[in-house]
C-alpha cells in the first residue's frame, strides 16, 4: 500500500526536536509571566468573517493565505492565520476589559496557505503578546523590550530592532496620498500585486518582497516626514524610553507590516542569519483594531514572533536550546533483575519529578547506556545478576561517567529515598561542564 505523507508545508514535531521545542516554549512563557502576561488559548478555528473584519480584506493573509472552509452546518470557517484577531475576540466575548487593561500571552500555530521554504510553513507556530488597555509610549516599550528579553537572552548574533511609527488616522492619509503620487506614475513598472495595492493601500507596496518594487519603493517619501504632532511625540517618547532602559534600535522608514490595523509605532526584529525569512518577530500598535471588531475604542500593542524562525537562528548560531540533562534510565539485565526492578522504577514515578525510562527489550548494557546518553537521561541505574544477588543498584553518572553502588534491599522507601538523594547530589549541569 502507498503510503500518506504530511502535507506540504507541514512539519512533525518529535524526540529530541519536541525536547528543543518544550525548553523554548517554556523560556518565552517564562518571560512573558515575568512581564505580567498571562497565557491566553483559543480555538484553532473561527468564522471566517472574524479575519476578514480583524486582519483587513486588502492583506496577504485575507487575500490569498487562509485555509478556508464550509463545515457541515454551512458556516464558513477558518483555520486561525494569526492570533491578534481571535484574542480580540475572546476579549470581548468575556468582556474581559471590564476589569482594566488586560496583558496576554500565546504560544501555538499559525495556519497560512503559502509556497513552504525554508522558514515559510503552512502550518507555523507563533509566540505572542498582546496588551491592551495603554495608549500611552511605556506600553509600546514594554512590548518591544519583551520580544528583546527573549531575543538578547540566547546572545544571538546579528539580530537588528527595526522601528518605525505608521501614524494614524490623522497623518496616514496624507502619507497614502503621498505613496500614491510616488508610485502612480511608474505604475506599469510595478508587479500586478503591486499595481492592486496602489489603488487600494498603498503603504503595502512598502512591504513587497517583489524585485521591481523594491526598487520604486527605495526612493518613496518617507511616512516620519509627514507625521501628525501627536505622533511624532509618541514617536519621540517610544525612542526616548527605549534609549533609556537600554534597547538598542534603528529608524527604518520602510517597515510597514502587512495587516491593516497597526497605528503608529510598527516594528521588526531582522536577523542578517535567516536568509529571505529574515524577520523572526514583528509587531506594533494597533488602536483602532478592539472597536473595529464592535469593542468599546481601547488601545492595544502587540508581537507576533515564529517559533521556526528563531529555532532556524538558534541552529546556525550553534546556541540550539538543548534541554538540560534530565532523569534517570534505568537498566536491568537479564529477566530476573527487570522484574525486580518495577516496584523500584513504579516508586520512582510514582510522586517524584525526575523523569525515569527503562528498557524492557533486553538490550546489552553498552547499548542501553548509549540511549540513555541520546535521550539526554543524567543518570542511570544498573542492576546485574551481580547487584541482584547483593541488593544492590550501580548508579551511574552519565556526564561524569563516575559511578557508585547503592544498596536497595532494606525496604522500598529506604532505597527511592537513597536514589533520589544521589540524583539530587549530581553536579548542576553548569558546574559539569566547567568540570568535563
Ligand atoms: P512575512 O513578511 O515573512 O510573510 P508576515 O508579515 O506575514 O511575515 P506576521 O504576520 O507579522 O508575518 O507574523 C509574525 C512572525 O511570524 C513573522 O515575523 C515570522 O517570524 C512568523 N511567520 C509568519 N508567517 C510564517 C510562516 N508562514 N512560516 C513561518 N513563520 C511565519
Ligand atoms: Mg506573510
Amino acid at each position: 500500500m502507498s503510503k500518506i505523507a504530511a502535507p506540504r508545508g507541514t512539519a512533525d514535531t518529535y524526540p529530541p526536536e519536541s525536547a528543543r521545542r518544550q525548553a523554548l516554549e517554556a523560556r518565552v512563557g517564562a518571560i512573558a509571566r515575568r512581564f505580567g502576561y498571562g497565557e491566553i488559548r483559543t480555538p484553532l478555528f473561527e468564522s471566517t468573517e472574524l479575519f476578514v473584519r480583524g486582519v483587513g480584506e486588502a492583506t496577504d493573509i485575507v487575500e490569498k493565505e487562509m485555509y478556508t472552509f464550509v463545515d457541515k452546518g454551512g458556516r464558513s470557517m477558518t483555520l486561525r492565520p494569526e492570533w491578534t484577531a481571535p484574542v480580540v475576540r475572546a476579549l470581548l466575548e468575556h468582556n474581559l476589559l471590564s476589569n482594566g487593561p488586560q496583558r496576554l500571552y500565546y504560544v501555538g500555530p499559525i495556519f497560512r496557505y503559502e509556497r513552504p521554504q525554508a522558514g515559510r510553513y503552512r502550518q507555523a507556530h507563533q509566540f505572542g503578546i498582546e496588551c491592551f488597555g495603554f495608549a500611552g509610549p511605556e506600553a509600546d516599550v514594554e512590548v518591544i523590550s519583551l520580544a528583546d528579553d527573549v531575543l538578547r537572552g540566547y546572545d544571538l548574533p546579528g539580530v537588528v530592532l527595526h522601528l518605525n511609527s505608521i501614524g494614524d488616522d490623522v497623518c496616514r492619509p496624507r502619507y497614502r496620498q503621498a505613496l500614491y503620487d510616488h508610485f502612480a506614475p511608474h505604475r506599469a513598472l510595478l508587479s500586478a500585486d503591486s499595481q492592486r495595492r496602489l489603488e487600494r493601500n498603498p503603504l503595502r507596496i512598502l512591504d513587497s518582497k517583489s524585485p521591481e518594487d523594491r526598487a520604486l519603493a527605495e526612493t518613496a517619501p518617507t511616512v516620519l516626514d509627514v507625521l501628525c504632532t501627536d505622533c511624532a511625540a509618541h514617536f519621540a517618547q517610544v525612542r526616548a524610553l527605549l534609549d533609556a532602559i537600554g534597547v538598542a534600535y534603528e529608524i527604518d522608514p520602510r517597515i510597514v507590516r502587512g495587516l491593516d490595523y497597526y497605528t503608529r509605532t510598527v516594528f521588526e526584529f531582522v536577523s542578517s542569519d535567516l536568509g529571505a525569512q529574515s524577520t523572526v518577530c514583528a509587531g506594533g500598535r494597533y488602536d483602532g483594531l478592539v472597536a473595529s471588531l464592535g469593542g468599546p475604542p481601547t488601545p492595544g500593542v502587540g508581537f507576533g514572533m515564529g517559533i521556526e524562525r528563531l529555532l532556524m537562528m538558534l541552529e546556525r548560531a550553534g546556541l540550539e536550546p538543548l534541554p538540560e540533562r534530565h532523569g534517570i534510565a534505568v537498566i536491568a539485565l537479564g529477566d530476573a533483575a527487570r522484574a525486580a526492578s518495577v516496584p523500584l522504577i513504579a516508586a520512582l514515578r510514582r510522586g517524584g519529578d525526575v523523569p525515569v525510562t527503562s528498557d524492557y527489550a533486553g538490550a546489552k548494557v553498552g547499548n542501553q547506556l548509549k540511549r540513555a546518553d541520546r535521550a539526554n537521561a543524567r543518570g542511570a541505574l544498573i542492576v546485574g545478576d551481580d547487584e541482584l544477588r547483593e541488593g544492590t543498584v550501580v548508579a551511574r553518572d552519565l556526564v561524569l561517567r563516575s559511578q557508585v553502588t547503592l544498596a536497595v534491599s532494606d525496604s522500598l522507601e529506604a532505597a527511592v529515598a537513597r536514589v533520589r538523594a544521589w540524583y539530587a547530589g549530581l553536579p548542576a549541569p553548569d558546574a559539569v561542564s566547567e568540570a568535563v
